[in-house]
């Protein structure tokens, strides 16, 4: 059985109507993401597509969710897909074929994906608009096309248009998914949970002589053993200097003692994912200067979860994270001036170059507009989330940073759900006081 079941017949029901309604009449067509070769006749482990898992929780590859609204203000959904094949299954595994679409997924009708385009014709030929993106499939494209043209043939006389209306459905899912509804915040806060104990187990074992990779298979094995069934991205385990490389993935380094290793890992479970960082001593003790540092990412951090509530522009944590990191850097002796002068002059950006929020929920970088259709920020609203994540970065050989500092780079990340009544820092399990941070890693 796929681990990424997750039949709900009520609930995708709920969301399947939410986006139709959003869209109006016409016809949505979304598959699921394409099966990926790796080598051979190797695949790459398949993820369901985020948008089809949504709005029909079907776990299964080759799939397509077909979707209208009816004139009672109800919808009608067709699934598409991989039929029942005892052989196949010897190789591949279990299949819900069209019979387990029907039973356990709550659609009105269920085909074989291999009846897909001679069944399509007759539903897209019934609407006038269809909801459908392109440029994301090129095989799926190419295939539409060609029924465009071979519905146009048939209807010539008629003077029947080539194709009916395209819109892409994305923005309005995307609009949907932005706000998570009760069920996604259960599973949001499942995935923070593991993730948080994924950190807690890296901070316990991680030692001087150890290598990264050591490090993320602790951490990893934890997600694994709670039940998270993949990361919601790579591991970034990044001692010393890597830590100042911000996608760094080799993981293949020694650590040294009075360094620092900075984790920023998410378990994906119930095809919801954490995204968090924290950065530790490698011997357990922060040293003075690391400490110095440390508190002014920290204190950044803090101000940008508390920007961060109902009402609030989304660069509202950014915003107080700037703040806070730019009179860090002064108290540190990186910048000299006004603090008010150097944030016009965005002198930070050589020590923090990356923003401080992006949204979460499927998807690591989850969907969702952050500006209004006039460039400015949205509003956050109960049921976002987002990450708040500062950091300081001082490169190796940076002269412009007094010579203790260099190497140090450091950045804390959680997860935040956005109330009524303000926030809730669902990643808060993981320590991140210099205190708590030092007691656990005493308990090694
Ligand atoms: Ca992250």
């Amino acid at each position: 059985m796929s681990r990424d079941k997750a039949a709900d017949p009520r609930l995708h029901y709920q969301r399947r109507q939410r986006v139709l309604d959003a869209l109006g009449e016409g016809l949505l067509l979304l598959p699921t993401a394409p099966l990926a070769l790796r080598n051979g006749d190797v695949h790459h482990e398949f993820r369901p597509g985020s948008d089809f898992h949504y709005l029909t929780g079907f776990p299964e590859p080759e799939a397509l969710l077909a979707a209208w609204r009816t004139k009672d203000g109800k919808h009608r959904t067709v699934l598409f897909v991989r039929p029942r094949d005892k052989e196949r299954e010897i190789w591949d595994g279990h299949r819900s074929g069209t019979e387990g679409a029907l039973r356990e997924f709550g659609v009105d009708q269920a085909h074989s994906w291999g009846e897909l385009w001679q069944t399509l014709p007759a539903l897209v030929a019934a609407h006038e608009r269809l909801f459908v993106r392109l440029g994301a499939n090129s095989r799926f494209d190419q295939k539409l096309m060609e029924l465009f043209a071979n519905n146009a043939m048939k209807h010539r006389k008629a003077q029947a248009p080539m194709h009916p209306i395209l819109q892409d459905p994305t923005p309005a899912i995307a609009a949907c998914r932005l706000r998570k509804d009760a069920a996604e915040v259960a599973l949001m806060r499942r995935a923070a949970a593991i993730t948080a104990a994924g950190h807690c187990a890296a901070m316990r074992f991680a030692a001087t002589g150890r290598y990264e990779y050591e490090v993320q298979a602790q951490l990893e094995l934890t997600f694994r053993a709670q039940g998270s069934v993949r990361n919601g991205y790579q591991s970034i385990v990044a001692s010393g200097p890597n830590a100042c490389i911000l996608h760094y993935h080799e993981n293949d380094r020694r650590m040294r003692s009075g360094e620092l290793l900075l984790i920023d890992a998410g378990a994906e479970s119930g095809g919801y994912t954490g995204d968090v960082t924290r950065t530790f001593p490698v011997s357990g003790k922060f040293s003075a200067s690391q400490r110095r540092v440390y508190q002014v990412v920290l204190r950044a951090q803090l101000a940008g979860i508390r920007a961060a509530c109902t009402g609030a522009r989304f660069d509202a944590p950014h915003k107080a994270c700037i703040r806070e990191l730019t009179k860090g850097l002064v108290q540190l002796g990186v910048l000299k001036g006004s603090v008010a002068q150097l944030i016009k002059q965005n002198q930070f950006r050589p020590f923090y170059m990356h923003g401080t929020s992006h949204w979460l929920g499927r998807d690591v970088h989850d969907c969702g507009a952050y500006n209004d259709q006039g460039g400015v920020p949205i509003q956050l609203a109960p049921g976002m989330i987002l990450t708040v994540e500062p950091g300081l970065y001082f490169a190796p050989r940076d002269r412009r940073v007094p010579k203790e500092l260099r190497g140090i780079g450091i950045r804390i990340e959680d997860d935040v759900y956005i109330t009524t009544r303000g926030n809730e820092v669902l990643t808060a399990a993981a320590p991140k006081s210099i205190v708590e941070i030092e007691r656990l890693m005493a308990l090694r």
